[in-house]
C-alpha cells in the first residue's frame, strides 16, 4: 500500500487556506462554516475546487474586472506580469510559470481583477471566525467542517484544528477522500463527529492511472473508521465517462452494502461544472477535460438508487442525491 508521503508534507506543518465559508449547506448537516485548506495528493479531473489542489499560493485573474492600469506589472518581481506594446496599444501578459506567489499584484490592483489564493491564517483567527456563528450552528445541528483539497495532507495541523474546535463545544466534520496513513485518522477519532469520505471510484487502476491515489488504502481506512464506531457518510461524486456505468454502479452497490446500518448514509453527488470558472481564473481553463459536458441530473442516477435501495439503504434517510443540504 502506497500513501501521500513526500518531503512537502512532512516539512509544511501550517498549511495555506484558501477560503473559509460561512453558512455552508452542503458539507455535513445544519448551517455550518467550512475551512479550505489548500493542498491534495490527488488530482481529480473533474476537481471543482481546483484552487485547492495546489500547496502554493495562487493568483487569480479576472479578465473582465481588469482596467488595464499596469500596476501589477510595474510590482511583479519576476516578470510574471508584463506589458507588451503592439502598435498603439498596450496588453497585459501573463507568464504563470514565472509566478513565485509573493502577491504583490493582488496588493496592486484595484479593481479586485487580481486575487491571491492561499493565505496562512493563525489558528486562532479561524478558530474565532469558527466560533461567532455558534448561535447559528446550534440552533441548526451544524458545525464546522474541515475541508480542502484533503486536510490528511497535513495530519498534525488538522488533528490540532480538531482539538481547538472541539474546545469550543463544536459539531466537526472532516471531507477527506481518506487516502492517508491510519493512525492519522485514528487519532482523530475523538475530535470529529462526522468523517465525509469521499470514494470516488471502486477501480483500483482508474483511482491510481486518474486520479493518482491508491484505492487499497481509501477502502481499508474507510472500513477501519467503521469499524471504530465512527459515524461516516460516503460521498460518491458521480462523473460522466469515469464512474457512471452499470459496473460502477455494481462495484460501489456490492461493496457499500456490507455497511448498511454502519454507516450514517451514503451521498451521491451528481456531476456540475461549477468549477469551470475558476480553472479560468486561475489561467488552467486549457486542463480542464469537462468543457461542455453537461451538469448531471439526479434523475439520471435513477437506476444506481435503485440498486442502493434494494440493498438495504433508505432514501432520504441513509441515501441522498445531493447530500445534506444543511438538513440535520
Ligand atoms: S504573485 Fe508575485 S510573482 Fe506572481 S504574478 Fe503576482 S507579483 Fe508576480
Ligand atoms: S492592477 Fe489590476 S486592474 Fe490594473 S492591470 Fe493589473 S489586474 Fe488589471
Amino acid at each position: 500500500m502506497s500513501t501521500p508521503e513526500s518531503k512537502i508534507e512532512k516539512e509544511i506543518r501550517e498549511p495555506l487556506i484558501s477560503n473559509i465559508q460561512r453558512y455552508s449547506l452542503q458539507d455535513g448537516p445544519g448551517f455550518r462554516t467550512t475551512i479550505f485548506i489548500k493542498g491534495c495528493p490527488l488530482r481529480c479531473p473533474w476537481c471543482h475546487n481546483p484552487d485547492t489542489q495546489s500547496i502554493e499560493p495562487e493568483i487569480s485573474y479576472y479578465s473582465q474586472k481588469c482596467t488595464g492600469c499596469g500596476r501589477c506589472a510595474e510590482r511583479c518581481p519576476t516578470g510574471a506580469i508584463y506589458t507588451e506594446v503592439k502598435g498603439k496599444e498596450t496588453f497585459l501578459r501573463n507568464d504563470r510559470s514565472k509566478c513565485i506567489g509573493c502577491g504583490k499584484c493582488a496588493d496592486a490592483c484595484l479593481s479586485g481583477a487580481r486575487d491571491i489564493v492561499g493565505r496562512k491564517i493563525p489558528l486562532n483567527e479561524i478558530i474565532r471566525e469558527a466560533a461567532a456563528d455558534a448561535m447559528f450552528f446550534f440552533k441548526s445541528g451544524g458545525g464546522v467542517t474541515i475541508s480542502g483539497g484533503d486536510p490528511m495532507l497535513f495530519p498534525d495541523y488538522t488533528l490540532e484544528l480538531a482539538k481547538l474546535l472541539k474546545k469550543e463545544g463544536l459539531h466537526v466534520a472532516l471531507e477527506t477522500s481518506a487516502f492517508g496513513q491510519w493512525q492519522h485518522l485514528e487519532v482523530l477519532l475523538r475530535y470529529i463527529d462526522l468523517f465525509l469520505i469521499d470514494i470516488k471510484t471502486m477501480d483500483g487502476a482508474k483511482c491510481k492511472n486518474v486520479i493518482k491515489g491508491d484505492l487499497e488504502v481509501i477502502l481499508s481506512n474507510f472500513i477501519k473508521l467503521v469499524e471504530a464506531g465512527a459515524s461516516v457518510r460516503a460521498r460518491l461524486p458521480m462523473i460522466p465517462g469515469f464512474n457512471n456505468s452499470p459496473s460502477d454502479y455494481e462495484a460501489y452497490t456490492q461493496f457499500l452494502s456490507k455497511f448498511v446500518g454502519k454507516i450514517d448514509a451514503v451521498d451521491l453527488l451528481p456531476f456540475h461544472s461549477y468549477g469551470e470558472k475558476k480553472y479560468e481564473l486561475l489561467g488552467r481553463q486549457e486542463s480542464y477535460q469537462f468543457q461542455n459536458v453537461h451538469s448531471m441530473e439526479g434523475k439520471e442516477l435513477k437506476p444506481f438508487l435503485m440498486m442502493l435501495i434494494e440493498a438495504g439503504f433508505v432514501a432520504g434517510q441513509s441515501l441522498t442525491v445531493g447530500g445534506l443540504i444543511g438538513v440535520k
